[in-house]
Order: C-alpha cells, then structure tokens, then sequence
C-alpha cells in the first residue's frame, strides 16, 4: 500500500514555486502577490486564511489581507472586491468562504476578475475547465490531480466514482477526471445525496473519490481490493490525549480501508496541504500571465 503524502508534496511544489519566484524577481523585479478577503470573525474562516497568508511568505509572494467586520454591506464587499481587481500590483484575489447570510455568495463570486481568481470560482474559469482550456481550477480538486499526477496513478480506462457534487470538490472532480488528458480519460460516476446503492458504486471503483463531508463514511466494506482511495474530508473530533485537545479525521475509516486499497491519502496530511500549494500555484501562474495570456 503505498501512502500518498501531501504533506512532502505541498511542499516539493512550495519549493519549486519559491525557486522561479526568485527567477522572475531577480529578472523582472516582479513579486506575485495574493489578496485575500476575509469577512467577519469565524475561527475556522481565520484559520484558513492565516495559513494561506504564512504559505505565501514562505515562497516569498506578497500578500494582504483585507479584513472587514461581520455586518458589512454586500455593496462594500463588492467595492473592495472591485478594488483589487483594479490593482494592478495584484494577481490572484481570494475571498474566504462562508459568508454572512445577508451577502450573496453568487454576486460576490462574480464579481472577481477571471484573470485574477485564482480560487477558480468564477463561471468564466469553470467554463475554461469545463472546455479543458486553460483555466484556474479550484484549488482542492488542482491539488488532487497534481497528486495523481506526482504518483503516477494510472486514470485511463479507469472507473472512478466521486462522492459529493459541491461546486468546490466534488463537482469540478468528475469533469477533471473524465476529460482527455493526464489525469482523466477515465470513466466517471459522480454520487451524491439521493444516490442509491452507493455501497455498490463504490465497490466497482478503481479510484474512489470521497467528499462527503461525514466523518469515517466510507468503510472497508465499501472499497475494492486494490483501489486508489483520496480522502477530502475533515473534521475535528474530541481527543484528550492530545495537547489540542482534538485531533483531525476524513471521510474514510483510514485503517480499515488502508488495508485494501493500493494507494491512499491520509488525514492530516494528505489532501489538506495540497489544496494551499495549489492557490499558490494559480497565483504564480497569474503573476506569469500563463493562463489568461
Ligand atoms: P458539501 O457539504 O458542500 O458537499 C457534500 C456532498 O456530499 C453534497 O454534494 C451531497 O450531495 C453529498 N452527499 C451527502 N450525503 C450523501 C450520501 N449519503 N451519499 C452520497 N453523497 C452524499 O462538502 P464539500 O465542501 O465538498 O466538502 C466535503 C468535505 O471535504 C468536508 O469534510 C470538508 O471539510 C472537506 N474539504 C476539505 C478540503 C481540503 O482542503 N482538504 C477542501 C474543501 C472541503
């Protein structure tokens, strides 16, 4: 059974983007630089956030943080999305979800600048993805190919089933998955809350993609001897023998399936860290003008 580490790959990929942003600095005087918006004060918004900005300095992009209270307007959220798309200092431009209900995530969303999001939330890059043109592709489902890939997962000719269809993993998963290219080419069944049978789905599947967002959902029962398994779930569950009190857990009953499956991803450490170099890597791409032109 082969372990897929996203921890060591996030940061391979953190080292390579740290290289070539010393290359472009040295010749163009360039700093990629990535803004981020964050409204109001949810814990795990500030957490998310804190870790992308901290990633940020360590490949050496700069960043800011545009922080702005719980009871903002839509239409000031939207002037301070304008705004940095009117920055030209600026690449990439994320806005933390979830937002306060009172704001319409939709509006927010497309607001953004295509060029500069490199959340790949907008319909302009789900489009491009979905086209298989150049595109920013959200970081989760980015992060997840770019594993596959660094592993040689075998994916043509493959069944892959997916579980979950939210617009940020499990639905931009299949479309990746069953393009023409590497990773893709394979056959892809997309599940999800009115699916029936899914035990069964999930015992045909080469390559199983689990975004349920239920702690432990998927056991051994339900996993071909032999299958790739990539876990996106997380959850904290109590833990007193840790100092933090928590620890983290997937969607997948880690041990149990770790025994059938030929590859999998671990809980921390897999998935997780591969969805920040992700946004890193999209913002480096932005600064480079490669995908938009
Ligand atoms: P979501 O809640 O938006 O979507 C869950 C999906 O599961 C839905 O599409 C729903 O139809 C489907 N579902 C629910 N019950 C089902 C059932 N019984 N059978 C089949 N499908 C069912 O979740 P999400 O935002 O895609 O996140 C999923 C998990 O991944 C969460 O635990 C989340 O915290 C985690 N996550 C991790 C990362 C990361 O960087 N590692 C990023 C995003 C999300």
């Amino acid at each position: 059974m082969v372990l897929i580490d996203g921890k060591k790959t996030s940061q391979d990929i953190k080292n390579e983007i740290a290289f070539r942003v010393a290359e472009i600095k040295a010749k163009e005087g360039k700093i990629p630089h990535l803004a981020a918006v964050l409204v109001g004060s949810d814990g795990a918004s500030h957490t998310y956030v804190n870790a992308k900005v901290k990633a940020c300095e360590e490949v050496g992009f700069k960043s800011t943080l545009v922080r702005l209270d719980a009871d903002v307007s839509e239409e000031q959220l939207l002037k301070a999305v304008e705004d940095i798309n009117n920055d030209a200092d600026i690449d990439g431009l994320i806005v933390q979800l979830p937002l306060p209900k009172h704001i319409s995530v939709d509006k927010v969303t497309n607001k953004i600048k295509p060029e500069k999001d490199v959340d790949g939330f907008t319909p302009a890059n789900v489009g491009r993805m979905t086209l298989n043109w150049p595109a920013y592709v959200a970081a989760t489902p980015y992060g997840i190919i770019e594993l596959l890939k660094r592993y040689e997962i075998e994916t043509a000719g493959k069944h892959c089933v997916v579980i979950g269809r939210s617009h940020i993993v499990g639905s931009p998963m299949s479309i990746l998955m069953g393009r023409n290219g590497y990773p893709g080419n394979a056959t892809v069944t997309l599940t999800h809350s009115k699916t029936q049978n899914l035990p069964e789905i999930c015992r045909s599947a080469d390559i199983l993609i689990v975004a349920i967002g239920k702690p432990e959902f998927v056991t051994g029962d339900m996993v071909k001897p032999g299958a790739v398994v990539i876990d996106v779930g997380i959850h904290r569950v109590e833990d007193a023998s840790k100092k933090s009190g928590f620890r983290l857990i997937g969607d997948v009953k880690f041990q149990e399936v770790a025994e059938k499956a030929s590859a999998i991803t671990p809980v921390p450490g897999g998935v997780g860290p591969m969805t920040i170099a992700a946004l890193l890597y999209n913002t480096l791409q932005s600064a480079e003008k490669k995908v938009f032109g």
